[in-house]
């Protein structure tokens, strides 16, 4: 398993292996070289009541590795949570209940931006390599459907920060 983590390196790609008891996957992210880790959080009532947060993963087809299972859309171990499944599907664990990764589309400045997610809390812990304590957010507003507001470093209100 990859596991090349040099946090000495500034904007380096590093693998990360997080784990739940049964989906594994590893995934590659920029860390800063005080070890510090960017993710975002969301205001919508999905991630508030979720305590979830995001790590945005741009180039899921290289970045993103999932090990087990063999195929991430595997319905009989991985639970599909959807309000709007032509936007947004939300994959989680069906064996321990922990959300893994999100993929859909948004709509940004009048166009259809695909992205990708997985949750940071989802990340083994502790690892060499990759601090959660030394995690830094920014948030959405997507309570207000307000994903054209961007990202501020101070929480949108009526969210956990
Ligand atoms: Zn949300
Ligand atoms: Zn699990």
């Amino acid at each position: 398993m990859p596991n090349n983590i040099d946090s000495n390196k500034a904007n380096k790609q590093n693998t990360l292996t997080p784990y739940c008891s049964f989906i594994k996957y590893t995934v590659a992210t920029a860390i800063d070289p005080d070890g510090t880790l960017h993710a975002t959080r969301c205001n919508c009532s999905f991630c508030q009541k979720l305590g979830n947060t995001n790590l945005r993963v741009a180039s899921p087809s290289t970045d993103f590795n999932l090990l087990q299972p063999a195929s991430m859309h595997d319905n009989e171990n991985v639970g599909d949570y959807s309000k709007d499944p032509a936007k947004m599907h939300r994959w989680f664990c069906k064996k321990c209940s922990v959300l893994v990764y999100m993929e859909g589309v948004l709509e940004w400045e009048g166009q259809e931006v695909g992205f990708f997610m997985v949750n940071v809390g989802s990340i083994d812990q502790p690892q060499e390599g990759v601090d959660l304590g030394k995690i830094k957010l920014q948030y959405f507003d997507m309570l207000n459907d307000n994903i054209q507001g961007g990202l501020k470093a101070e929480p949108w209100g009526n969210g956990l920060p």
